[in-house]
């Protein structure tokens, strides 16, 4: 799982010689820690446009000091006031200066508005920015990311704001997010314990015996939710001993048994506050050679179940209001993947259930329902993937390296953190900004 390269080119000679071959560039990425826990460095705050978001309170509370115009770690331009093409030479304007002051592994976060279907030159402005975000991440290095959020309400998107300035979001570049009015007008939306804002939650992951589940149960308990860790009975010794590690429970369950909502419900009669369909299988062939079984199986596993257990869940009232659904999507179901016929269109039906269940489950249930799609991420099955393949892989993004399960996890967390109530319908690549599917 060793990314040599990454190593190599952190070295000097590396450096030099890498550079001088005009090989891919990877910054080692600095992620969260209890002794790091914020970004290294101050923000900046700029407008283009006459923006109506009350925005200043909320940059002040994520506790980021105001940077001068020479060093930033993370540089905020509010565009959302942008209605006509004039308005994007602001954007020009305030970003051109300022980006060269942005640290290694900082944040330029382009705060953006929904587009008007009844003003064609709002939307064309607001659109712009989508493809001014993508085209910065791709060029900016340095392990710093660019992201796009769009919203009305500035404190409905705390949560969002604080994740993607934070070492939390490393590997989450040239995302756009759609942030929309919060839940339950007027609730708050700071959690109360703010180091463990999930305390007092329970959260299921399936698939948490190992790779990108284990790591989303472990942030779950570090942010204070009570995990029970889901797997497959062959996988009890994994899934009890990450349970127990972390002061969970572990339920032992075939999630593709057609009573698997039904034992899950049995299991937590107190309920459930977030429902995190993690497991996943691949059984890759060329669709020529590929076997009804293959087929069968992936689409059992990585899109059946999570449709059912979402169902049941729902129907038997277990999962609670004001809580969750996150799913597991993936680029391969975006952009397409040779010899992944059954596993991109399994991770695309996950697209589709999210779109299309998101608005009713809040409405009906007061449940949002998002998705992780993962790029590349460091685990034993891409370990396993052919080394030229790995290497492309690896590569074939902005950030010129994998991800870490914990990427993954973060991501998850910041959608099951209690302030995230106004993100719906939402499905967010952690993928380093994949050039594939881009
Ligand atoms: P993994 O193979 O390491 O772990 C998957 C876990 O799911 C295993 O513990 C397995 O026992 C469990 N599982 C499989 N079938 C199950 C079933 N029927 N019932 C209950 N549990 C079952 O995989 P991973 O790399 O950690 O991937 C996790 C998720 O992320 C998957 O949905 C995968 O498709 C997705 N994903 C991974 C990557 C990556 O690069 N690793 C990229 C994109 C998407």
């Amino acid at each position: 799982m060793a990314d040599r390269y990454l190593r190599f080119t952190g070295t000097a000679p590396g450096r030099l010689l890498t550079r001088r071959l005009g090989l891919p560039q990877p910054a080692a990425l600095t992620r969260w820690s209890p002794e790091r826990p914020a970004l290294d460095g101050g923000l900046r705050h700029l407008t283009a446009g006459r923006s109506a978001l009350d925005l200043a309170p909320v940059l002040a509370r994520t506790g980021i000091a105001p940077a001068g115009p020479d060093r930033s770690a993370a540089v905020v331009l509010d565009a959302s006031g942008v209605r006509d093409v004039e308005g994007l030479a602001e954007v020009h304007a305030a970003l051109h200066p300022a980006i060269r002051s942005v640290t290694p592994s900082g944040r330029v976060l382009v705060l953006g508005a929904p587009l008007d279907p009844a003003d064609h030159h709002q939307a064309a402005a607001q659109q712009a920015l989508e493809g001014f975000t993508r085209s910065l991440g791709k060029e900016i290095g340095r392990g710093r990311t660019v992201n796009l959020v769009r919203l009305t309400d500035a404190s409905a998107a705390e949560s969002t704001l604080r994740f993607l300035l934070s070492p939390k979001s490393a590997y989450v570049s040239g995302q756009v997010i759609e942030v929309g009015t919060p839940q339950e007008p007027g609730a708050p939306q700071a959690a109360p314990d703010v180091g463990r804002p999930l305390t007092g939650r329970t959260a299921l992951v399936t698939g948490a015996a190992r790779g990108i589940g284990e790591a989303v149960a472990e942030t779950l308990a570090r942010d204070g939710a009570r995990v029970v860790v889901l797997d497959v009975p062959g996988a009890e010794q994994d899934a009890r001993r990450v349970a127990d590690r972390l002061g969970g429970t572990a339920l032992l369950l075939d999630i593709t048994a057609a009573d698997a909502g039904a034992r899950i419900a049995e299991a937590l009669p107190d309920g459930l506050d977030l429902l995190v369909h993690n497991a996943g299988i691949t059984r890759d062939r060329r669709l020529v050679n590929m076997p009804a079984e293959r087929w069968i199986s992936v689409l059992e596993v990585n899109l059946a179940s999570v449709l059912r257990t979402t169902d049941a869940l729902l129907k038997a009232g277990t999962l609670k209001r004001g809580g969750g659904v996150v799913a597991t999507a993936s680029i391969a179901g975006i952009a397409g993947n040779a010899g992944q016929t059954n596993y991109g269109a399994s991770k695309a039906g996950i697209v589709g259930l999210v779109r299309s269940l998101a608005p009713r489950a809040l409405a009906e249930h007061g449940v949002t329902v998002n998705a992780v799609a993962p790029g590349f991420i460091e685990t034993r099955m891409t370990a396993a993937v052919p080394l030229f393949i790995r290497e492309a892989g690896r590569r074939m993004n902005s950030l010129a390296q994998g991800g870490l399960p914990v990427d993954v996890a973060e991501t998850t967390a910041w959608l099951a953190h209690p302030g995230s109530g106004a993100v719906n319908g939402q499905v967010v690549r952690v993928c380093g900004q994949s050039l594939l599917g881009a």
